[in-house]
């Protein structure tokens, strides 16, 4: 497909800031619906998460045509990162919400004898849920469904960066939901800091670390709960027993799926030494085959998701210009236009010291490729590094893949594979520390916009009068018995 087939980029007008008084408004209406939610039914959950997949489903084309328009994504792209996470989730919310919703039985401990005891999920209540730019409709929706599921009503801001799929997002929601149950206001710093002074039960945040912190300190004057879904950079380790065409493919696709801007992207790879050269061949033909034999038709490609606008374009390519000074050699790509907000796939090594794309988030399609000897410095380095979203180890050698399981942190991880843990709704998604907090999809995202709320019931046999006053020397001496026999192993 030549350039002139590739949809153009439209300028389409930046979102205005919704009004304050119209959110506190909402905010307010949806207190009463918070309340009455507390007792909804399985069925009336699921009803509110189907209603939501049919508005979506019915504007699959005009999605298409959005996504093109902010960054010209590829329709199968939406697809597979947008729609199949929702449709996933939701698939999953349908098959497993009335088990999730069950009290689960805590059977008595030593002391509690003669009681029962119960989990019960309640709704947290309102909640607010603040997207990034990447991924718009499966950041914004995904944890729609999962609020939904718990029980919430809910605010969602989108990011300003994505103007023409969050309009068509706003008007899904406008169309599915009277606002006292779930609203969406577009807007950038203004609209997210006036929602962010308002005591929400919980705050659901994806975006970037620095952000975090600011949503973080936001939430702390409430006392609000908050999920933190957020950055950083993943390190790929592909060590000498790796399968090299497995892994070229794989790496190549999680890399630049979304151009590379994807939170769980592999950001820098260790390759070991003996097998360098091999790999970055493999890579670089991977490369040709899916985007085109070289540069010019690589950029023709309508397959390469555009970076998201020129200030991102230029935060990238100034990466680059600065690795390259200090001695990065390109081993492809390499390309800019500013004008069309491009750079070519990129793949870098000999990364000197003190590089930027070494210590940033690059959120781009620019892979550094670093060779190393010793395992143990690799780890090391990782271990310097704040603890990361993603790490992928690529080795055949279990002794290895071990030892780099154990000796690590990072939120997720994968063998062999990469960027596909965000799409096994088993597994619970997020990050640990600078990487974020908290835990998203299925049953994690059911819990996260749940409250935990332990129930006690006492029987008629009541064991704690023993430990009512007045404390004579029989009563005390049988409460020092009761300690002590705490001290026996148990069962
Ligand atoms: P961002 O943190 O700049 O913005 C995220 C949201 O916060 C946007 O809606 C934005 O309008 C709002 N915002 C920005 N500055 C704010 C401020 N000072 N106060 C209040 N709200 C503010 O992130 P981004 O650039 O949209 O997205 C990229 C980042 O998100 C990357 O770091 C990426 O790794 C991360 N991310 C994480 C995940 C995940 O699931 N862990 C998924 C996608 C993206």
């Amino acid at each position: 497909m030549s350039s002139q087939n590739i949809h153009p980029l439209v300028a389409v007008p930046p979102v205005a800031e919704a009004a304050p008084e119209k959110m506190a408004a909402v905010f307010d209406s949806q207190l009463a619906t918070a309340l009455r939610w507390r007792e909804s039914s399985t069925r009336e959950r699921i009803e509110r998460v189907r209603r939501l997949r049919e508005a979506m489903l019915a504007r699959r084309q005009q999605f298409y045509d959005a996504f093109a328009q902010d960054y010209r994504k590829a329709p199968a792209e939406v697809e597979a990162s947008e729609f199949l996470p929702v449709m996933e989730e939701i698939r999953h919310v349908l098959g497993r919400l009335k088990r999730w919703m069950k009290p689960v039985k805590a059977w008595p401990t030593n002391t509690m004898l003669g009681t029962s005891a119960w989990i019960q999920y309640q709704p947290r209540g309102r909640v607010l849920i603040i997207a990034p730019w990447n991924y718009p409709l499966s950041l914004c929706f995904g944890p729609l469904v999962s609020a939904l599921a718990a029980g919430n009503t809910a605010i969602i801001k989108p990011s300003e960066m994505m103007p023409a799929v969050s309009a068509l997002m706003a008007s899904i929601i406008a169309e599915v939901f009277p606002e006292n149950e779930v609203a969406l206001f577009e807007g950038s710093l203004p609209t997210s800091t006036a929602l962010l002074a308002m005591p929400f039960d919980h705050i659901f945040f994806t975006g970037s670390p620095a952000v975090g912190k600011i949503v973080m300190a936001a939430a702390a004057k409430n006392l609000t709960s908050v999920t933190l879904e957020l950055g950083g950079k993943s390190p790929t380790i592909v060590d000498d027993s790796a399968n090299l065409t497995l892994a070229a493919e794989t790496i190549m696709w999680g890399k630049f799926i979304n151009n590379g801007q994807t939170c769980v992207a592999p950001d820098l790879v260790y390759v070991h030494k003996s097998v360098k050269a091999d790999f970055i061949a493999k890579c670089k033909a991977v490369l040709q085959t899916r985007y085109g034999a070289g540069p010019a038709q690589q950029k023709d490609s309508p397959d390469l998701t555009r970076i998201v606008n020129r200030r991102h374009t230029q935060r990238v390519a100034s990466l680059l210009t600065d690795a390259v000074a200090r001695g990065a050699v390109v081993q492809t790509g390499g390309e800019v236009d500013e004008a069309s907000c491009y750079i070519a796939p990129t793949l870098l090594d000999n990364i000197g010291p003190g590089s930027a794309i070494l210590e940033e988030e690059i959120f781009g399609p620019l892979l550094p490729i670093i060779e190393y000897e010793q395992i143990d410095r690799v780890l090391e380095e990782i271990n310097a590094a704040p603890k990361p979203l993603a790490l992928y180890i690529w080795s055949t050698n279990q002794k290895q893949i071990d030892k780099v399981l154990l000796r690590t942190s990072s939120g997720g991880a994968c063998v062999n594979h990469c960027v596909a843990q965000f799409a096994h709704g088993n597994l619970p998604f997020g990050g640990v520390n600078n990487s974020g907090m908290g835990n998203a999809h299925g049953i994690y995202g059911f819990r996260a916009f749940s409250h935990e709320r332990g129930v006690l019931r006492s029987s008629p046999l009541m064991l704690i009068k023993m430990f009512f006053p007045p404390y004579t020397a029989n009563r005390t001496m049988l409460i020092r018995k009761t300690v002590d026999m705490l001290r026996l192993p148990m069962l």
